[in-house]
């Protein structure tokens, strides 16, 4: 009896142990991944706008979105002469690096004499505030440059569920009423024209109309990157009052040896930059995609190393097979020619502006690097 009795003590001890050791691990676990989702959420990414910058809020056009991790920077820069508005969004995916990098070189180094440029690079703010780590998705990036270390943070295609949760089984579009996966509800780029008191998510798209709007912007443009395996890559998509100007931009790109494809936006696919601020302002609505390969599904190791390098074995096979749609060979797709696609693109589509539509909208800047500029050099001698 007296036998038993301690054997059943001694199972009772262990089995205690064993509970503590892993009420331990978990609390160890939890505090850890906790520091690091915090640090995360609250990273302060520096953006470096010469001094006098005008710098506006999306709160500024819905002031519910002020305090909220949905506000966000508006750089704007006045030419002394009248001409035509341009708005350049990166960052509407805060995973998509070449995008939200394109638009924090222009912000840090733009100059417009004529017309006004308005640059938002952290569209969806929320999305810089959590990542994939189910994708092994990077959370920052190092970008070396003559005055030290830049780091950009690699964030993820949706809203922080921390800001909007939780996610439906079957998103409903507004106005359209198409349905979408539950997910897409947090997707900046599946809700426009978005809502004044709709989700967090499409109260950042409502500002972002209201921005284009009251400023009667001629010309959006919103910089993306997708897998090299997506067909619609190295490409533009418009709504279709952008026909003629993108006709002529692409020609001109193509020209200095950019091949840019061109598509026209699905009536019937809605809440994307392309068809709903077209359709609910008069501004140009154009989308931009590079190729990055950190996106993609047939991706090998997932880092920081290669949303930079865009270099990738598997898709250099993949390519040799003849299953990508941009050419990719063992140089990959450096951030250098992703983001010299945007740039090029956009200063060419701001010229073709004045072209296409006549003097009062010619929209006149300098300061950005061209396409061969970038690629002869570095992203990181662009930033401040
Ligand atoms: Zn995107």
């Amino acid at each position: 009896m007296k036998e038993k009795t301690s054997g059943r003590l001694s199972f009772l001890r262990n089995k205690l142990f064993q509970n503590l050791f892993c009420a331990l691990l978990i609390l160890t676990v939890a505090v850890l991944t906790g520091y690091e989702f915090y640090t995360f959420r609250h990273y302060r990414e520096e953006i470096r706008v010469p001094e006098g910058t005008e710098i506006q809020h999306l709160s500024d056009y819905l002031p519910s979105l002020k305090g909220t991790a949905g506000d966000t920077e508006i750089y704007v820069f006045r030419g002394e002469e009248k001409g035509g508005s341009l708005l350049v969004m990166g960052g509407t995916h805060a995973d998509e690096l070449a995008g939200h990098l394109s638009a924090v070189i222009m912000a840090e180094n733009l100059k417009v004499t004529r017309g006004t440029v308005f640059v938002m690079p952290r569209a969806n703010n929320s999305g810089f505030t959590n990542n994939f780590p189910q994708e092994a998705s990077p959370m920052y990036v190092e970008i070396p440059t003559a005055g030290g270390v830049r780091t950009l943070v690699y964030g993820s295609r949706a809203t922080n569920p921390v800001d909007q949760w939780p996610d439906p089984d079957l998103y409903t579009h507004f106005p359209s009423g198409q349905g979408l996966s539950g997910s897409e509800t947090r997707n900046l780029n599946r809700s426009y024209p978005g809502r004044e008191n709709g989700s967090f998510t499409e109260r950042v798209a409502f500002a972002i109309k209201n921005l284009i709007l009251e400023n009667g912007i001629d010309l959006t443009i919103d910089l993306h990157e997708a897998s090299p395996e997506y067909p619609n890559i190295n490409s533009s998509v418009l709504h279709e009052r952008a026909m003629k100007l993108s006709g002529d931009a692409s020609l001109e790109l193509n020209d200095i040896g950019i091949s840019m494809r061109m598509e026209v936006s699905p009536a019937t696919l809605h809440g994307l930059t392309h068809r709903e601020l077209g359709d609910y302002t008069n501004t140009l609505a154009v989308l931009m995609e590079t190729a990055n390969p950190c996106q993609g599904r047939i991706r090998g190791a997932t880092n920081a190393a290669l949303a930079v390098s865009g270099k990738d074995a598997c898709y250099e096979q993949a390519a040799k097979l003849g299953y990508l749609y941009v050419p990719y060979d063992e140089n990959g797709v450096p951030i250098e020619e992703r983001c010299g696609r945007h740039l090029q693109a956009v200063q060419v589509y701001a010229e073709a502006l004045g072209w296409v539509f006549g003097e009062e909208y010619t929209i006149d800047m300098s300061g950005l690097p061209g396409y061969d500029e970038l690629v002869k050099g570095s992203v990181g001698d662009w930033l401040r």
